[in-house]
């Protein structure tokens, strides 16, 4: 007798498409909100020194002390807060939904958001409730606000600026959130390193905020390195749902490595926001596209003129351009694509594809 997935596996498992990640060998890789730019010589030069000596055979910090020490200096994480790390952000929002997963209790975000929102909460049985946002990607705050009083969330997450709009919410609308709900209230701040805009000193004034932040976007995406910090109280709750040894010795000595020379990443970011306005500005004057002011690391524009966006995207990769096609994954994309800012050599290949992507 043989026994099929469908008889064990759960039902909305079974349901789901897996997270989808495309070939991308040979291509120019503008789908995945890289930075582009590698380490200096020197810098990857004290990093392979560092790996040949870690005693690999060793279970790594569990507590990851020297590393959070430099995180907490590097991205300000005010007194009193304490910091849980994940591998890669996606962990912790996992962490965070197991952890609230009571029976009947709520997720909430926003629709379009961050797809592994309502990805997790599914992995995690936890009820998902996106709030639609307004047609230009601002926060509906009436209709926030009508939802957690509905639905009473257990947790809310609003990435901040958000992913796949670019932009960043207004920040009374997000206090007003805050303020408003019944339960924990979860910033995402991928892309802060590309927004000059933070709730991580807020920290203190609301007791239902954590914020989260990631180092993947920010040049170190191959670590697999997230940071939540908040209260003790809420980050000792989650930490018992963290696996012991869930940030390996590489990504810990690495991280702190680069973490101490954190001028090279932010002036990679610097010349990242500068293409960002270049390429916004061509973007624009190109025949046939619609294009959203970002405060990431990525740009989304609609196409328009009978133009399909899932046609475009083809003819890009048929010349060798990798960017994210949206449309169909909300009414609000129709027709919208997502290109991430790339080397200036890069969205000059992107650009001239795209423009000749627009004349067939
Ligand atoms: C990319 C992204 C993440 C995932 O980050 P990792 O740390 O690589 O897991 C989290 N949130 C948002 C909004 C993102 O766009």
């Amino acid at each position: 007798m043989s026994i099929s997935p469908d008889q064990v596996i759960r039902p909305e498992i079974l349901a789901l498409s897996g997270y989808h990640v495309p070939h991308a060998v040979g291509m120019v890789k503008l789908d995945a909100m890289e930075n582009p730019y590698p380490l200096p010589l020197e810098l990857r030069e004290e990093i392979a020194r560092l790996a040949a000596d870690a005693p690999l055979n060793r279970y790594p910090d569990a507590g990851a002390v020297a590393l959070k020490a430099t995180l907490r200096e590097a991205l300000s994480v005010p007194a009193g807060m304490d910091i849980m790390l994940g591998n890669g952000s996606d962990e912790i929002i996992q962490i965070i939904a197991l952890a609230c997963a009571k029976p009947g209790a709520v997720l909430m975000s926003v629709e379009p958001a961050f797809v592994m929102f309502r990805m997790i909460a599914t992995f995690a049985r936890i009820d998902y409730r996106g709030v639609p946002l307004n047609t230009d990607f601002s926060l509906d705050l009436d209709a926030v606000l009508e939802s957690m009083a509905r639905h009473q969330p257990a947790v809310i997450f609003i990435a901040y600026p958000n992913n796949p709009t670019g932009n960043l919410f207004d920040t009374g609308a997000i206090s007003r959130i805050i303020k408003a709900a019944p339960g924990l209230v979860v910033v995402d701040e991928a892309y802060h390193a590309f927004a000059g805009a933070s709730f991580m000193d807020k920290l203190t004034q609301y007791p239902n905020l954590l914020v989260m932040r990631t180092l993947s976007k920010l040049g170190l995406a191959g670590l697999r390195l997230g940071i939540l910090a908040g209260r003790p109280e809420w980050v000792a709750q989650l930490e018992k749902l963290r696996l012991p040894y869930n940030v390996g010795i590489a990504t810990q000595l690495i991280a702190e490595k680069v973490l101490q020379h954190s001028e090279v990443l932010l002036q990679q970011a610097a010349a990242i926001k500068r293409e960002r306005t270049a390429m916004g500005e061509r973007l624009a004057a190109l025949e046939g596209t619609e294009v959203f002011s970002s405060d990431a690391n990525f740009i989304l524009f609609r196409v328009t003129h009978q133009h399909e966006a899932g046609q475009v995207f083809q003819q890009l990769k048929k010349r060798g351009i990798l960017i994210k096609n949206l449309d169909g994954s909300h009414p609000l994309l129709r027709n919208c694509l997502r290109v991430t800012v790339g080397t200036p050599d890069e969205n000059n290949q992107f650009l001239m594809a795209l423009q000749a992507s627009l004349k067939t």
